[in-house]
């Protein structure tokens, strides 16, 4: 003890690693589409008008100050980004049936749960998708909670594997805890339709699970808040017992400010008392407190009509410019002539697209090409601009062929 000499050297994180390495490339070609953040035409990150306007106002209003929030954050936040989730006329809203707590964005949402599952259905696994965005599986190993897959992509059709997903969620025992993706799954860019949402409802109703919404995207796979909150607010409406993480990083473009939220559903108000004060407790010793900037940008949006429809205009704008990024793409490899079928590139949702790059492949866009992407096949498309598109379509056609 002392020197540390006994600390091994952690790999670089998948994500995070990948834009570590894309910064220390000196290649005037170089692109990163490793990591899920909005960037304009112009390659580069955007801060939204409504929360620059958001900003403006804290900053001019005198009667903000820099004191502590309560450990379960600012009240008045956690319920605009309530009624965000769960609709305007949720009737478990108006019962007071929802508990919810200022987070440190969506992977803050993602470990308060995971310290909730272990105090509270210890023992109880959290299923989990194959594939899915990787830190779900490093949060609960980290928290000391068990966490098992369940089959959610069929490779061979570049879609849903419905049938395995619904098997698997069977064969977990009873109340156990399904993480699910409330829109815009990541990586696959494929939500199950509405009809299989209310097949996977059912399933998980009749085992009595727990569904855990993960809600990073919400507007980014249909630019419209309510459609990407479907699942979700029919599984409340059908009684189900809820948790859900949500963050604000990628919809508000608050990646560093982290803002989120931690809720899950409570059999009574009197409940939701005793659960609030536990999470009191829980974030008093990791963190005490959730910082108040984030929150007072989303709470000052959220609650001006004109900011708030200035902010759904901007939302729908950078989800639109994806989409276009996908024609193109789709368009570039078609004329080409590059090997294989593309249509998943125009047919998937949200900030990526799951080209079906092999490892080898994807390494060498990496290596060869200089364009920073997942080794599991994962582009950004939030990342690819009319700028760089081209090379990024002749770049694939290399690989592939
Ligand atoms: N959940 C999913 C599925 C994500 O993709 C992400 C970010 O990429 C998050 C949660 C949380 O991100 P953050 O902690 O930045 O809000």
């Amino acid at each position: 003890i002392g020197d540390w000499a006994n600390v091994p050297a952690a790999p670089l994180d998948p994500i995070l690693g990948m834009s570590q390495r894309f910064q220390a490339d000196t290649d005037p070609r170089k692109v990163n589409v490793s990591i899920g953040a909005y960037r304009t035409d112009e390659g580069k990150p955007l801060v939204l008008n409504c929360v620059k306007k958001a900003e403006k106002i804290i900053l001019d209003n005198t009667t903000l100050n820099k004191e502590y929030l309560p450990q379960r954050g600012d009240v008045t936040y956690a319920a605009l980004c309530q009624k965000m989730l769960f609709g305007e006329d949720s009737q478990l809203l108006k019962d007071g049936l929802v508990a919810t707590a200022q987070t440190l964005s969506g992977t803050g949402a993602l470990r308060l749960g995971a310290e909730f599952v272990k105090r509270y259905a210890p023992g109880t696994a959290v299923y989990i998708s194959s594939p899915t965005w990787g830190t779900h599986n490093s949060i609960m190993d980290q928290a000391g909670v068990p966490y098992k897959p369940y089959q959610y992509w069929d490779k061979e059709n570049r879609n849903l594997n419905l049938a395995g997903m619904l098997d698997d969620l069977k064969a977990a025992p009873d109340g156990s805890i399904i993480m699910l993706h409330a829109a815009a799954h990541n990586p696959t860019g494929v939500d199950p339709t509405k009809d299989q949402w209310d097949q996977i409802m059912e399933v998980c109703k009749a085992k009595g699970h727990v569904c855990w919404f993960d809600s990073a995207y919400q507007g980014f796979a249909t630019g419209c808040l309510e459609k990407d909150a479907y699942a979700l607010r029919k599984f409340a409406e059908n009684g189900l017992p809820l948790f859900v993480s949500q963050s604000f990083a990628k919809n508000f473009g608050l990646y560093g400010e982290r803002v989120g939220t931690f809720s899950l559903t409570c059999g009574s108000s009197d409940t939701v008392k005793s659960v609030m004060s536990q999470m009191d407790i829980i974030i008093r010793n990791l963190y005490s407190n959730p910082p108040k900037h984030g929150a007072n940008i989303v709470k000052t949006v959220l609650s001006d009509p004109e900011l708030y429809q200035e902010w759904r205009d901007e939302l729908l704008a950078m989800s639109v410019r994806i989409q276009d990024m996908r024609k193109v793409l789709f368009d570039e490899l078609i004329r080409l002539e590059t090997p294989g079928s593309w249509k998943h590139v125009t047919d998937q949702i949200g900030m990526f697209s799951f080209t079906g790059l092999t490892p080898e492949q994807s390494k060498a866009m990496v290596e060869k090409h200089h364009i920073y992407m997942l080794g599991n096949g994962r582009v950004s498309m939030a990342g690819v601009t009319s700028g760089n598109v081209k090379y990024i379509a002749a770049a694939i056609d290399d690989v592939v062929r």
